[in-house]
């Protein structure tokens, strides 16, 4: 949601060139390096993990995340947002319900970021909600974060620092709305975790679990492996 710059049309042939000579050196370079692994995807997939991202350009889960084909169940929309159940029963709810019910993904992330358009969006709601309507109704599913950091008062970019990560929270608690995450939850065969990712320092993090603070990723590392020996 960054103003673009316009391009002529001459470029607009230029990037769809480079995005076929892309799955050709894929075609003929990277696949055949990963042959067995393709091929043992072919059939079916178990991924271990949903993970409900921005489709901002920049965040890439599974290069920051270092995973691999079949690894992740991915669910983008702009400001990574997860409505609550009965609220839009629209693609992310089938997403959602799809990957806990029928996939049994044991984990569920959401990951913020820094520098989100959508959460620069859900502070200007006057201009977008004139500019890009369709955009503004979506937002409304991010709202309450914003109530919760503007009675803090906070300015400049520790305003919008404060909602992504906010809008992070919120929309974990959405989840939870969920019949399929709810049912999961209480069994102990799911688990959630809120991820802020920053662009600049390629650095995530993470969520402590009781929901206050964010904690750096050495931090998270060593609650998980306390946990798995525990
Ligand atoms: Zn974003």
């Amino acid at each position: 949601m960054n103003d673009s710059t316009h391009k002529k049309p001459d470029q607009e042939r230029a990037n769809l060139l480079q995005l076929l000579q892309g799955v050709n050196e894929f075609t003929h370079k990277a696949f055949p390096e990963n042959r067995e692994l393709f091929q043992s995807l072919a059939n079916g997939q178990a991924p271990h993990t949903l993970f409900v991202t921005c489709a901002d350009s920049r965040v890439v889960p599974e290069r920051i995340t270092q995973t691999r084909p079949g690894d992740l169940f991915v669910c983008r929309n702009i400001g990574n947002i997860v409505p609550g159940y009965g609220e839009m029963m629209v693609g992310v709810s089938a997403v959602v319900e799809y990957a806990v019910s029928a996939l049994k993904v044991r984990q569920i992330v959401v990951c913020g970021h820094s520098d989100c358009g959508a959460m620069k969006g859900l502070m200007a709601q006057q201009a977008v909600a004139e500019t890009m309507p369709t955009v503004a109704a979506w937002l409304r599913n991010a709202e309450a974060a914003r109530s919760v950091v503007f009675t803090r008062k906070p300015e400049g970019d520790a305003a919008l620092t404060a909602l992504i990560e906010e809008n992070v929270r919120l929309q974990l608690a959405h989840l939870r709305t969920h019949p399929s995450v709810a049912a999961a939850l209480a069994n102990g065969e799911l688990a959630l975790q809120g991820w802020v990712y920053n662009i600049e320092r390629g650095e995530v993090q993470v969520l402590s679990e009781n929901g206050r603070d964010f904690l750096t990723l050495d931090q998270a590392i060593e609650q998980q492996q306390a946990e798995a020996v525990a």
